[in-house]
């Protein structure tokens, strides 16, 4: 039997070191302060299989390069900006994380959060024990009993915000463009179509979503200035999803009743601009700190490390190290296509659909693996905050319930290869499918049956529209009078004079109002921005 030796360089909660230790395969050296000795570790990790850090390690190029017997990084928490995940990979040299410890935790401090923002419980906790004040008519609070709670990111904690909330008799609503309806109904919440919705109805609003290009920035002065008047707002997910500028005006200006936030833009936060706004209660990103959690982290880690070490599957790698074979090499320009399929397929309905098809024709089909992760990565892109590789797409999949359905067929039809996606959604079927000219160019060749010759990049419009003279004009001065340049236009058709898919390419985002102008004329039946 060989041994495997495991380096634990920061503190962990003993579960996790013990579950290691009665490995009979395993030998552990905890020394919780050596991160602080950098050049000692450095020195010793040769001798090492596994290596457990949390944030404080520098786990960079230079000690990967040393580390000849290391298989695995286990990082005990979510975050791996300490660790250089390329130079991991190239050294086939998995990491793994343990992002389900900490929920819990942080749905606990989101609660605490809630209800210390709606009763100020820190300001009157300060006025009395540090000056001695007895203020009770000052302090007057908010109930949360009937009030309308409206969940931003309805995954694991936002979902278990939910549940306390109506527990306290609050009204949930949540927006979270990438969950099944049937997930949020179950839990007896309504699911809301668009933020704007939300922010206008609620009377408390939690942020709970990954801080992905997408949400940075998400809660602006634009999108407060839509909210009710005394609104209380609370970020326990990531620093940056909020303005910070933005709430500290609206909390000057009384638009914004009280906040409570636990993680900033910028860590440690000690001159943040917020410490200074009034009725904001404030926390050291300690969502995730309890006992309980630290030990769900530590069990988590072990395992995850564990099975690396013994080639088991892992739930939660980081990165693939594999992933660079040459046969991938090979299929690289098909997995651009798949990989822009899926982005485009995530952006019409498919994000609710119980199951996805996808259907690979000619060579493509002996090997779907890589193609079918590089359609998750897609797909999931706008979802997660970490990247999608080949082990960890499946479980990422599972966990938010996108099922996939693979079909192989060796013999092309009109190409010689061709991936088609279809998925089933509340309005109605939908499939895309794509090929690669001279080997090396994606393009999108049919759109619900409709052929199309559309490079998969940049911002677009697809529309559905009565093929009936005029129409076109009166999209194009509608974008015209936007300032937004149109810089191509594709109209697929199966007969003159019936429903068309018109593709419209432009330079510019095109604004709310303007897609809202464009729905009213009457030829139109849908449009949706897609951004690939
Ligand atoms: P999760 O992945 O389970 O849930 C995130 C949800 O956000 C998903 O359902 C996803 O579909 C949704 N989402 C993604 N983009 C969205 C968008 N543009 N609009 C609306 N919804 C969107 O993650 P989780 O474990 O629930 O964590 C939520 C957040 O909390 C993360 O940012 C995480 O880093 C943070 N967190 C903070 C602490 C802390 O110490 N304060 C502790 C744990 C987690």
């Amino acid at each position: 039997m060989s041994v495997y030796k495991v380096l634990i360089t920061e503190h962990i909660a003993e579960a996790g070191i013990e579950l290691l230790k009665s490995q009979p395969d395993i030998e552990v050296t905890y020394e919780p302060e050596l991160f602080r000795d950098f050049e000692k570790i450095l020195e010793i990790i040769p001798e090492y299989d596994a290596l457990i850090t949390r944030s404080g390690t520098p786990v960079t190029e230079e000690l990967l390069e040393r580390a000849k017997r290391l298989k695995v990084v286990g990082r005990a928490g979510v975050g791996v900006d300490n660790i250089d995940l390329n130079a991991a990979s190239r050294r086939g040299i998995l990491v793994v994380n343990a992002p389900t410890g900490n929920t819990l935790a942080a749905t606990e401090h989101t609660m605490g959060m809630m209800i210390a923002a709606a009763r100020l419980i820190p300001y009157a906790h300060k006025s009395l024990k540090e000056e001695r004040k007895w203020e009770r008519k000052k302090f007057m609070g908010v109930e949360l009993a009937g009030k309308t709670l409206g969940i931003i990111g309805f995954g694991r904690i936002g979902s278990r915000v939910g549940i306390r909330a109506k527990a306290f008799d609050m009204k949930v609503i949540a927006y979270d463009p990438y969950i099944k309806r049937e997930k949020a109904e179950r839990l007896g919440v309504e699911l809301v179509d668009d933020l704007e919705e939300l922010l206008r109805r609620s009377d408390i609003i939690t942020v709970h979503t990954p801080l992905t290009e997408e949400t940075k920035n998400m809660i602006t002065k634009k999108e407060i200035e839509k909210m009710k008047d005394g609104v209380i707002i609370l970020n326990i997910a990531r620093g940056g999803i909020i303005n910070e500028k933005d709430l500290y005006d609206a909390l000057v200006s009384g638009k914004v009743r009280a906040a409570a936030v636990d993680v900033f833009s910028k860590e440690p936060a000690t001159d943040n601009i917020l410490l200074d706004a009034p009725n904001i209660i404030v926390t050291p990103h300690i969502g995730a700190n309890t006992y309980e959690s630290q030990t769900n982290v530590a069990v988590i880690i072990a395992n995850q490390v564990l099975a690396a070490l013994r080639g088991e599957e892992v739930e939660f790698a980081v990165n693939a190290p594999y992933e660079d074979t040459a046969a991938a090499k090979v299929l690289k320009p098909f997995m651009d296509l798949a990989e822009k399929l899926g982005l485009f397929a995530v952006q019409v309905a498919c994000s609710r659909s119980k199951e996805i098809v996808l259907e690979f024709r000619g060579e493509i089909s002996e090997d779907t693996k890589p193609l079918t992760t590089a359609f998750l990565k897609g797909f999931l892109q706008k979802m997660v905050d970490i990247p999608v590789n080949l082990i960890n797409a499946p479980f990422l999949a599972k966990e938010k319930g996108i099922s996939i359905v693979e079909v192989k067929r060796p013999e092309g039809i009109n190409f010689k290869k061709l991936i088609r996606v279809t998925c089933k959604s509340e309005s109605g079927e939908f499939s895309i499918a794509g090929t690669v000219m001279d080997e090396k160019f994606p393009k999108i060749v049919e759109i619900n049956g409709f052929l199309f010759d559309l490079t998969p990049e940049g911002k677009l419009l697809l529309i559905k529209n009565f093929d009936v003279p005029g129409v076109i004009g009166k999209l194009g001065s509608i974008l015209g009078r936007y300032n937004v340049n149109i810089a191509g236009f594709q109209l697929g058709r199966m007969e003159k004079g019936k429903e068309a898919k018109g593709v419209i390419l432009v330079d510019d985002d095109v604004p709310p109002e303007a897609i809202g102008e464009i729905k009213g004329i009457p030829e139109i039946l849908e449009v949706k921005q897609i951004n690939l």
